[in-house]
């Protein structure tokens, strides 16, 4: 909850930056929130639109599914940026970049990363949560391939991902004839 400080600077309570593709989310990434969330008061989810990395998903696909997924939890909030994070980090009031970790292949890139945001922002951090047993060998990228041969990817990433994915791939969609980007 938003407080007046003194001298009128308003505190927003502790906001972390969760920063990546998400093309798409994953319940990888939604663990990392999740237990975001029991640290900090509200979590940013900052969706990369960087037009020089292939994506399967538009940033306007990925942010509207992304906010489907957390349109019941006010803390959350999701949005997209360009450009270097340090500089998008600088607009909003969070202190802390929050990363998940899953094996050590992540470690070298992640620890290069956290020492040049550091040596961009001073006034940052990085937080590191280790990936859930359950996760740590879920990617995006290797759910988009899993999914683009018509493997089940069900239960690593949420029924609506996994319907638009369908749809991405050409194949068929169980049920349903339309699904809107809503439901
Ligand atoms: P990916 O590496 O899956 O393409 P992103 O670029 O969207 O994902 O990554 C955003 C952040 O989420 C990174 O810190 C990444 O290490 C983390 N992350 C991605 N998948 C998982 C997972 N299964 N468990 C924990 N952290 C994850």
């Amino acid at each position: 909850m938003a407080q007046k400080k003194k001298g009128g600077e308003e505190d927003m309570g502790r906001v972390a930056i969760y920063a990546g593709s998400f093309d798409p989310i994953t319940y990888g990434h939604i663990d990392i929130i999740e237990r975001g969330l029991e640290i900090f008061d509200k979590v940013i989810v900052a969706i990369a639109n960087n037009e020089e990395k292939r994506s399967l998903f538009t940033i306007e696909e990925r942010l509207k599914m992304t906010k489907t997924i957390f349109k019941d939890t006010p803390n959350v909030i999701v949005d997209s940026f360009r450009g270097l994070l340090v500089d998008y980090v600088s607009k909003t009031n969070a202190k802390v970049i929050l990363r998940g970790l899953r094996a050590t292949s992540d470690f070298e890139y992640e620890f290069h990363m956290a020492s040049m945001n550091r040596s961009l922002n001073t006034h940052l951090d990085t937080l590191f949560m280790m990936t859930s047993k359950d996760y740590f060998f879920v990617s995006s990228r290797t759910i988009k391939e899993v999914a683009r041969l018509g493997g089940g990817v069900e239960g690593l990433v949420p029924d609506l991902v996994v319907r638009r994915l369908k749809e991405k791939f050409k194949l068929p969609v169980t049920k349903r004839k339309h699904i809107s980007w809503d439901d």
